[in-house]
């Protein structure tokens, strides 16, 4: 199922006689299976995508053999064309579309140390054994090493699936069948349709609104507290703004009240950032007097997708110790990634936030005038880029793109390298701020590969 062919990649109907099966002098030509399986290409295909895939795109390509789609000796370039270029439907895209965090395309890209840190991990590890004693050991502790060496603030740290299930294991632990606390102002959907406050409720907890959308004082929070509390919740509005007669409590004003304080940062600033003075890190939360700060691996942090618990020790073990921490519990893959990200080089999410418009409007202009000079309507424009995925609303990074005739869209969605772009007023623009500097050619070899399809389609 799902094996999908890749579009137009054959010849398809070059050599199709005009009606009827070719003679059968043609079909007896058609090599067998066995023969076209030992061309080293499809050979090495079956190492990479499985034996059944690739004889399935054999017997495709037989079949147009056959019928005279292709010429019997294109047998074993049909089916290689046939055969989709990864082993999972998931396809390597460039993202050009001016958000650096794109849920739709994974959030945030892993660096070169990430990346070989999961491929390293993928086999037999000893992410919870001790090889010295030889005994089980704390699951992931190099990577909650790591973590805390980041965020010195913190008694300890637990890591999780993603944000979302950090609030939930916070909720359960420590609210079920008791009252949240939290502001009108925070009841935040966080994209799909998907709800914290259904969330929380999910867990057993009751929410105590309080405050309005606009307005919610440290009084009001004092005002709801009461046995019944388990924990008051910030929520950081990490996808929306309210301006104008607005007031929030900070967590050092709610640290008094007498029971946990917990921020929900979202983008997983693990300290401040001087290109996003308006985003929470965990550090100054935690400062502030939050126990507990949740956030997410793959926004701002540039990691792979986990949900991060920062906060007092007698808190956090409370939590990892939970029966529903089980349920949540990060694979070795991604506590790999997470690790390599906290002590590697800069993320590709970092280089991105921090690039300089004058660098990447040269970046624009060598690749229009390259692709100008092959004779397609492209120049280089001034552009705007978003953090996007939760991280940084209202903040517009200055940017640069390859502005494209309207049509590029589809053709560069659909292409055999995939580019994601946006369109604005009428083109095609391909922002580089998401694009790795690395990546500048294969994208103007993307541009080139969909030219005839771009302008069949005008
Ligand atoms: C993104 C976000 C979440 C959800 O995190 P996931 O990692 O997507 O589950 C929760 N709260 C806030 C404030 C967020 O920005």
């Amino acid at each position: 199922m799902g094996q999908r062919p890749v579009a137009g990649a054959t010849g398809e109907a070059t050599a199709r006689s005009a009606g009827g099966a070719p003679p059968a002098d043609v079909r007896r030509r058609v090599p067998r299976t066995d023969t076209v399986l030992r061309d080293p290409r499809l050979a090495a295909a079956v190492d990479r995508l499985g034996a059944d895939r690739v004889k399935a795109a054999v017997r495709q390509a037989q079949e147009r053999a056959r019928s005279g789609a292709v010429p019997p000796e294109q047998v074993p370039q049909t089916a290689l064309d046939l055969l989709p270029g990864t082993a999972s439907g998931l396809r390597p895209v460039i993202n050009a579309t001016g958000v650096l965090l794109h849920t739709n395309l994974g959030r945030a890209a892993l660096s070169a140390a990430a990346r070989q840190a999961v491929r390293e991990a993928a086999g037999p590890t000893d992410v919870e054994l001790d090889l010295t004693t030889g005994v089980r050991a704390r699951r992931g502790r190099s990577a909650l090493a790591a973590l805390h060496a980041r965020v010195p603030a913190a008694g300890d740290a637990h890591v999780v699936n993603n944000g979302a299930a950090a609030l939930v294991l916070a909720a359960t632990a420590l609210a079920a069948g008791k009252e949240i606390v939290v502001s009108r102002g925070e009841m935040v959907e966080i994209g799909d349709g998907f709800r914290l406050p259904d969330l929380l409720v999910s867990t057993g907890a009751r929410l105590r609104e309080v405050g309005t959308t606009n307005r919610t004082t440290p009084a009001d929070y004092a005002a709801a507290i009461g046995p019944d509390t388990g924990f008051v919740l910030k929520v950081h509005p990490s996808n929306f703004r309210i301006t104008g007669f607005t007031r929030s409590a900070e967590a050092a004003e709610l640290a008094g009240l007498g029971v946990p304080v917990v921020v929900d940062i979202g983008s997983g600033l693990l300290a401040p950032h001087p290109a996003l003075p308006g985003e929470p890190d965990a550090d100054t939360q935690l400062r502030a007097g939050a126990a507990l700060v949740t956030a997410s691996g793959d926004k701002l942090l540039g990691g792979p997708q986990c949900g991060l618990l920062l906060g007092r020790t007698e808190l956090v073990r409370a939590l990892a110790r939970h029966p529903l921490a089980r349920a949540l519990r990060v694979d070795k893959l991604t506590l790999a990634a997470l690790e390599a990200t906290l002590t590697g080089p800069p993320t590709p999410t970092a280089l991105a936030l921090t690039a300089g418009p004058e660098a990447l409007r040269a970046r624009a202009e060598r690749l229009a005038a390259a692709l100008a000079a092959d004779g397609i309507d492209v120049r280089a424009v001034d552009s705007a880029a978003t953090v996007g995925g939760g991280g940084a609303p209202g903040v517009s990074l200055p940017s640069a793109a390859l502005s494209l005739p309207e049509t590029y869209a589809r053709a560069l969605r659909t292409g055999r390298v995939p580019v994601v772009g946006r369109l604005e007023a009428g083109r095609c623009l391909l922002d580089l701020r998401a694009v790795p500097p690395e990546d500048d050619d294969r994208l103007a070899e993307a541009v080139r590969s969909v030219r005839p399809a771009a302008r069949g389609r005008a």
